[in-house]
């Protein structure tokens, strides 16, 4: 049977496609963007969390550890061995102050569409759906697909968030089959786009053109990040790019916020935008009329 790795399933949101929808977050992704809100989606197995903010070293957890990842370094001081550990869970259960968790679970197509079900009522009167994210949905293209063929015999409205990072090939196969394609664009720079999210952006840019000639139904969202690509230069770059598609796909400026920071706290990783401040209120409708001095119309989203 078909399954995957999910890190997150959340119900009610009102920004990923139209209507109500709920969000199933695969795990796994080939970018590593500097500003990552979701930082526990990118490696693509389960990972264990830890918050060091929450435990007391009671060392509760040591004993329990099947693998011996886990060991008291002395003076009450704990040590974890990521090589060892197997993300067996059972240190999370023995943890009293919830000082650990595990992100990311194998799931099959059943498991999620009965999760997604449950909010079915809700998709009808709102005009909502599903939205696929991540992550990286098209790292699991096979899951991918297999969750949009079961959302659509339900008459789901189905929608994808992506970086547009893929085999062409592969990226179609999966972006055909949903209703509402959501694309990122970070940079036009190609060696600034591998500065700031390890990979070049060709590959991207082509996949959206490809995208444009397939589909319907696309918007192109801007992650508007100070100091990154939010210069007027940048911004004109993205506007050429646009002008040069074969239509016109919808597009949303989304101004940066410091949400996800605490989580590379859990992670043991460093913020690398540690000092970039969160978009100021306007921001995004100031990129927005640069574009419209281009003639292309948009829109900014709020935090
Ligand atoms: S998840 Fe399992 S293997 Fe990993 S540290 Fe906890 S108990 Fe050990
Ligand atoms: S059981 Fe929890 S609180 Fe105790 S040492 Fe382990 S992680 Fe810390």
């Amino acid at each position: 049977m078909t399954g995957g790795v999910v890190f997150d399933i959340q119900r009610f949101s009102l920004q990923d496609g139209p209507g109500l929808r709920t969000i199933v977050f695969l795990k796994g992704c080939p970018l590593r963007c500097a500003w990552c809100s979701n930082p526990e989606s990118q490696q693509p197995a389960p990972q264990l969390l830890y918050d060091g903010d929450r435990c007391t070293l009671c060392l509760s957890c040591v004993p329990v550890c099947p693998s011996g990842a886990l060991t008291s370094a002395g003076e009450g001081a704990l040590s974890y061995d990521l090589t060892l550990c197997t993300t067996c869970g059972a240190c999370v259960s023995a943890c009293p102050n919830a000082a650990r968790s595990i992100s990311g679970k194998q799931m099959s197509v059943d498991e999620v569409l009965a999760a997604v079900l449950r909010d079915a009522p809700f998709y009808r009167r709102s005009g909502g759906g599903v939205t696929l994210s991540g992550g990286e949905p098209t790292l699991q293209p096979d899951f991918a697909k297999a969750l949009l063929q079961a959302f659509r015999q339900h008459g789901m409205d189905t929608a994808i968030e992506t970086c547009g990072y893929a085999d062409t090939r592969t990226f179609i196969s999966v972006v055909e089959q949903v209703d509402h394609v959501f694309f990122d664009v970070k940079h036009m720079n190609s060696t600034r786009h591998m500065e700031l999210t390890r990979v070049p952006n060709e590959l991207i840019l082509d996949n959206l053109r490809a995208l444009m000639h397939i589909h319907p139904d696309v918007t192109v969202r801007y992650p508007l990040i100070p100091d990154c690509n939010d210069g007027g230069d940048d911004l004109r770059s993205f506007a050429q790019y646009l002008l040069r598609l074969p239509r016109m796909p919808l597009v949303e400026f989304v101004p940066y916020h410091r949400y996800g920071e605490h989580k590379y706290r859990l992670l043991g990783r460093p913020y690398s935008l540690n000092g970039t401040p969160s978009c100021e209120e306007g921001e995004a409708e100031r990129a927005c009329q640069v574009l419209r001095q281009h003639e292309i119309t948009c829109s900014a989203l709020h935090h």
